[in-house]
């Protein structure tokens, strides 16, 4: 499927005018119409809610465009809770997912009263040390080892995460729960990551919801939710297919009517924790071609580097680029597109197909909407870029400034080390 931006060139050009590049744009219709579908999709279920992962996005305009549609936030760190909790959402919207949690973190997330969701048996004892007893809603994530498969042969490895409790450990943490005093569950399990199939949900709630009744059944745990976290794709590639939600959430009832229901449990919530799904295809990277090299291969400068947008560099991610204006242009130049980090990495892509680009050119990034600003970091003492909102009505709203020299030295402020530095 043809991979269009969701700005035109018009609307860009104009927008470079306000905001210089490189910066994210995000496009608010979209957004807004994907977590209608969410929503929708899983409206046979009561008790649905998708828990946004925070760490995809972590923007507040974001969150509250978000929370309309009565999402809650996922949460794995201090100031990812301190982010949900100032933007409103309260403690039922506040699901904790961190792993190698520190005390502290536990404590916060306690006082805001999240939903703490365990990474490993040894943390029932840490959190009950940490708040002094254990709440009556508890969660715990599940990691059943081994391989999860799914027909289009694609897999991922539970069994070399370091994340959640063994099959046996589950069993063993609710009864210990118990006895200390929880009355709700939940289970929670991230098996695969940005799967491109409607089949990983479905497949992954009909063995939550067989463990869910065993568990019930053996241990006399109150179930209460399954949160089937992230892990739902997004085609980053024009040949791939993209996930149908509606699919998805019909895949997850036929399971639930199948399992659940004879069990006398169809009183279960399902709880979801998308990031990429709820936002990557809804951002760009937007940036300019700044130099042209001829040596011994084709490269492009373009003015944003891997800082701006990790996944290229860090996995070999592809990302779709559109070289604005020149759609139609036939793709008869093969390009490196590379930023400016001293990292042979720092590659947008590498041997692409493009149509010819000069100069001055503007070039989107396309799906760099989750897991792309919020892996930035400041190596080469890069600084992060805005963040812009493309509202509905065409107008565009800055919703994150870019970052200035100022900000990245602040943590030098409180030494007299840098007092003479020029134009900060
Ligand atoms: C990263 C993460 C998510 C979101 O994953 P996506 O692939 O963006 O959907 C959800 N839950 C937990 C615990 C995570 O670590």
């Amino acid at each position: 499927m043809k991979k269009e931006p969701f700005v035109s060139f018009e609307q860009l050009k104009e927008i470079v005018k306000e905001y210089p590049t490189p910066f994210h744009l995000y496009d608010e219709k979209g957004i807004r119409e994907n977590a209608k579908a969410v929503k929708e999709a899983f409206a046979w279920n009561p008790g649905f809610r998708e828990y946004f992962a925070v760490k995809a996005t972590p923007n507040p305009f974001i969150l509250n465009i978000l929370k309309e549609y009565d999402c809650g936030c996922d949460c794995a760190s201090l100031t990812e809770l301190m982010l949900a909790d100032s933007q409103g959402f309260d403690g039922a919207h506040i699901m904790f997912s961190s792993n190698d949690t520190p005390a502290e973190e536990f404590v916060f997330a306690d006082q805001i009263g999240a939903i703490i969701n365990l990474d490993d048996f040894t943390h029932i004892e840490f959190l009950e040390n940490a708040i002094g007893r254990i709440p009556e809603t508890i969660s715990c994530r599940y990691n059943p080892g081994g391989v999860f498969q799914m027909s289009n042969g694609i897999m991922d490895n539970p069994g070399d995460a370091k994340y959640g409790f063994t099959t046996e450990q589950l069993f063993e943490g609710f009864r210990l729960l118990k006895e200390k005093g929880a009355k709700y569950f939940g289970i929670h399990a991230f098996l695969a990551s940005n799967t491109v199939t409607n089949e990983y949900y479905p497949k992954l709630a009909r063995q939550l919801f067989e463990l869910a009744v065993r568990l019930q059944r053996e241990t006399g745990c109150h179930i209460k939710f399954i949160n089937l976290s992230g892990g739902v794709g997004v085609a980053y590639t024009p040949e791939q297919e993209p996930n149908d939600i509606r699919a998805i959430g019909e895949g997850v009832r036929r399971a639930y009517e199948e399992v659940l229901e004879p069990a006398g449990m169809g009183d279960i919530a399902i709880y979801t924790e998308m990031g990429r799904f709820m936002l990557a295809p809804y951002g760009c990277l937007v940036t300019t071609a700044i130099h042209e090299k001829h040596t011994h291969k084709e490269y492009i400068g373009v003015d944003a580097c891997a800082v701006n947008l990790m996944r290229p560099a860090m996995y070999g991610a592809y990302h779709h680029i559109t070289v604005m204006g020149k759609d139609n242009n036939v793709c008869d130049h093969k390009y490196d597109v590379t930023g400016s980090l001293c990292e042979n990495n720092d590659k947008f892509a590498v041997d692409r197909m493009l149509p010819k680009i000069d100069m001055g050119d503007l070039l989107v990034i396309h799906d760099a909407g989750a897991h792309g600003f919020s892996m930035g970091y400041n190596y080469n003492g890069k600084l992060k870029s805005a963040e812009v909102l493309l509202r509905e009505d065409g107008s565009t709203r800055l919703i994150r400034r870019a970052e200035t020299p100022k900000d990245y030295f602040a943590t030098f402020d409180c030494f007299d080390i840098l007092k003479d530095m020029k134009n900060l």
